[in-house]
């Protein structure tokens, strides 16, 4: 049996052990954070008549038996772009839907040492979660229970973790629109993290799903595929959203929900990025390859290092 308060926290009676893995929370009504926290976070919306899961996340515990659990609704997924900490999960799935220009991406074979490389960070996060927990515990008390780190679900292989290609079954463009009955989300096609970015605007509730395009700690900008100059189109168009949206979501980092000042903040950002008048520091993206940082108040940019290379 599954308790949903209309917001906050959701106790998961009846999807299983792996279920530990997931904060689950009500945004709103009709609305599901499924966090992987430290991850990626994924949503559920709700319809009158059905549901979309909006991204799938790691695919290293049972997304699906937790957005059933959720919907009670016919279920289909969205994803935002085809990387695969949002598409993990998809091999659950029967009908998925991406951006065209993510279909023959999301069906290729990952850059190999990828699922590994990722696994390697997660480790060096869960390791490194102790010292932090126990600073906050002391000093600082900004951690909540949706923000907790967890260890990897029981009876899952961190070496046998792999990324798996996926078909989609409906191809999506720019300003198509998803009736969930009572509730309508426009695609909105945002290229500059990936070809085949988008966000999911639910306009007539003020809601922008802001997939990896709108993030509140480094936004990647230096993968292959990445495209700064269409970023900062891409996102002064979502600025340009702002009067109109109330809640902004992010698939990453803990600050899930945001308000939509952090739009026109990202947009300049990005205008400073390209003006040349950002400042930049060195660091490492998830995956270790050197990135240079700019850094604003709510949010950071990643584009390429020095040392070249553009990675997946
Ligand atoms: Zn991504
Ligand atoms: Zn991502």
């Amino acid at each position: 049996m599954t308790t949903i308060r209309e917001v906050g926290p959701v106790t998961l009676g009846d999807a299983g052990p792996q279920s530990a893995w997931f904060d689950v929370r009500s945004l709103e009504p009709g609305v599901f954070l499924i966090a992987e926290p430290g991850h990626v976070n994924s949503f559920l919306v709700v319809g009158d008549d059905r549901a979309v899961l909006l991204d799938t996340g790691l695919g290293v515990a049972d997304i699906r038996a937790v957005a059933e659990g959720l919907s009670g609704k016919p279920l289909s997924v969205v994803n935002t772009h085809y990387h695969f900490d949002h598409t993990g999960g998809n091999r659950q799935f029967d009908q998925i839907a991406i951006h065209r220009d993510g279909a023959a991406l999301l069906a290729q074979p990952a850059p190999e040492g990828l699922a590994q490389g990722y696994m390697e960070y997660t480790r060096r996060m869960i390791s490194a979660w102790g010292g932090y927990k126990d600073l906050d515990d002391s000093y600082f008390h900004l951690v909540t229970a949706d923000t907790l780190i967890r260890p990897l679900p029981p009876g899952f292989d961190p070496q046998a973790y792999a990324v798996t290609p996926s078909k989609a079954t409906q191809l999506l463009d720019d300003g198509d629109e998803l009736d969930l009955g009572g509730r309508v989300l426009r695609v909105m096609h945002t290229p500059g993290h990936s070809p085949d970015s988008i966000c999911l605007l639910d306009e007539h509730n003020g809601l922008l799903f802001g997939g990896d395009t709108i993030n509140t700690g480094p936004i990647y900008a230096q993968l292959e595929g990445s495209d700064v100059t269409a970023f900062a189109a891409s996102t002064r168009r979502l600025a340009g959203l702002r009067d109109g949206v109330r809640r902004v979501f992010v698939c990453h980092f803990m600050r899930v929900d945001n308000p939509s000042s952090l739009l026109a903040e990202i947009a300049d950002g990005f205008e400073q990025l390209l003006a040349g008048t950002a400042s930049y520091r060195d660091n490492a993206d998830c995956l270790g390859y050197p990135v240079r940082e700019a850094c604003f108040d709510h949010f950071s940019v990643f584009v390429a290092g020095d040392a070249g290379g553009t990675r997946v």
